[in-house]
């Protein structure tokens, strides 16, 4: 069955599943995993199921999954409701839960009352098959706080987890299987292993990063996105270790006092800054410069010009180099955020004028970021099947490289995830600046 995904890594790694299920993936049809993050991001995947369902083979269905078709957990019962455009298609629409536990016949859910017990059910099925380069492996799906522009949580509804041995044999196989880079990813990854994701001091991924050290063979732990109230002590430890990808993407959403109160967001502008200054002022075993990135929201309710400078001049003092920036969505409906209801709702013209201010100061920085690896030694993970006139991946600290801006030594070998060292030439232009929404694997 072909496969389309919108959205994030959580998207990726059910996607993956649905995949494996038994049975599944020799229906007839098209996946679809869909994206409520922003309108934008719903028209894309509507518009694709509107096309899709024009095409099918004999018997084919259109299956939707990931946020837009879940509601506090389970498959929405409100779809048509919130989706009315989709309707005169529903006889070749089916959908889906978040995972092929929730369809009969296939291995059922564990129904435990901690939060690691409902999600045991979900490894082992994943281990075998690896749709992508890299392993995306979920950790931690669903959320128990209420950022009140947060539509993914009305989505994923609580916050559960997996328990580390079973996360640890999933990567240790594929390690054994010659991968060398998984992705720790979810809704608010940093919570895992707290009793409620509210009580971030409870979080205790480090502890799972330490053991899939100490116990697979793993090269690179990656972690997709961290709220910045994970980043202890010991999570900033965790990234001076040459075994963690050099790259700590943040959801920070605003760098303004008033704004962050408002989204209920759990730190205060001070709060990040000196959270940022610790992160920049690591110095790593292996000495690879930390890049970071950030989620960042333009033009929530109330937001002042002063505010949106309080944002760009996080992104300056802390040189963030990646930018997954979003206009704020009220959201329409059945959908609507809590923050739709705030007064001060900024006007669209303003939020379009933030976005390009934000993402072009992102550009500046970006590129000086790269400047300063001109000539540096890199470690290349090439994907696809690289040869030494043409390959592409990403360093060791998220640089995008290709032939184009990196120059390997000399008598390496070839060959998808084997590491590369080499040189970096700054290439104006070269590298990748920001996240696609649309899947990029
Ligand atoms: S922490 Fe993240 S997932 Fe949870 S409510 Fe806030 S924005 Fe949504």
């Amino acid at each position: 069955m072909e496969y389309r995904i919108f959205g994030c890594k959580t998207n990726k790694y059910f996607t993956d599943k649905w995949m494996a299920a038994p049975g599944f993936a020799s229906k007839p049809g098209i996946f679809v995993a869909s994206c409520v993050v922003t309108e934008n991001a719903k028209r894309k995947w509507k518009r694709f199921v509107k096309k899709a369902v024009l095409e099918l083979p004999e018997g084919g269905k259109v299956y939707i999954s990931g946020c837009g078709s879940i509601s506090e957990g389970k498959v929405s019962d409100r779809f048509y409701d919130e989706y009315p455009d989709l309707s005169p298609f529903r006889e070749k629409i089916e959908l889906l839960g978040e995972d092929p536990d929730d369809v009969p016949g296939f291995p059922q859910k564990k129904s435990g009352n901690t939060p690691s017990d409902r999600l045991r059910s979900l490894g082992a099925a994943l281990s075998k098959s690896n749709l992508f380069t890299r392993k995306y492996s979920v950790i931690q799906t669903g959320c128990d706080n209420r950022c009140t522009f947060c539509l993914t949580v009305a989505a994923r509804w609580s916050h559960k987890w997996r328990p580390k041995d079973e996360i640890v044999a999933e990567i240790a196989e594929f390690a054994q299987n010659g991968g060398v880079e998984t992705v720790l990813t979810g809704t608010n990854v940093g919570a895992w292993g707290a009793e409620d994701s509210n009580r971030f001091d409870d979080g205790r991924l480090p502890d799972l990063v330490e053991a899939l050290w100490l116990e697979t063979d793993i090269r690179r732990v990656r972690i997709s996105s961290l709220g910045p109230e994970f980043l202890s002590n010991r999570m900033l430890d965790i990234f001076r270790q040459p075994r963690a990808h050099a790259y700590v993407h943040l959801s920070i959403q605003s760098g303004a006092d008033a704004v962050l109160k408002k989204m209920r967001r759990k730190y205060s502008a001070s709060q990040l800054r000196e959270t940022l200054s610790a992160l920049r002022a690591i110095r790593r075993t292996d000495g690879v410069k930390i890049s970071v990135g950030a989620d960042l929201i333009v033009g929530f309710p109330g937001e002042t010009d002063s505010d949106f400078e309080d944002t760009l001049s996080i992104v300056r003092d802390y040189s963030i180099v990646q930018v997954h920036a979003f206009p704020f969505s009220p959201h329409e409906g059945l959908h609507a955020v809590p923050a739709s209801k705030l007064p001060d709702q900024v006007p669209e013209k303003t939020k379009a004028e933030r976005m390009s201010r934000l993402l072009s100061l992102a550009d500046d920085i970006r590129e000086k970021f790269l400047k300063e690896h001109d000539g540096l030694e890199l470690e290349l993970l090439p994907e696809g099947s690289p040869s030494k006139e043409a390959f592409s991946g990403w360093s060791e600290n998220h640089i995008a490289l290709s032939e184009k801006n990196f120059v390997p030594h000399a008598g390496q070998e070839w060959r998808k995830w084997r590491p590369v060292r080499g040189v970096y030439r700054y290439v104006p232009g070269a590298s990748k600046i920001y996240w696609q929404i649309q899947s990029d694997t």
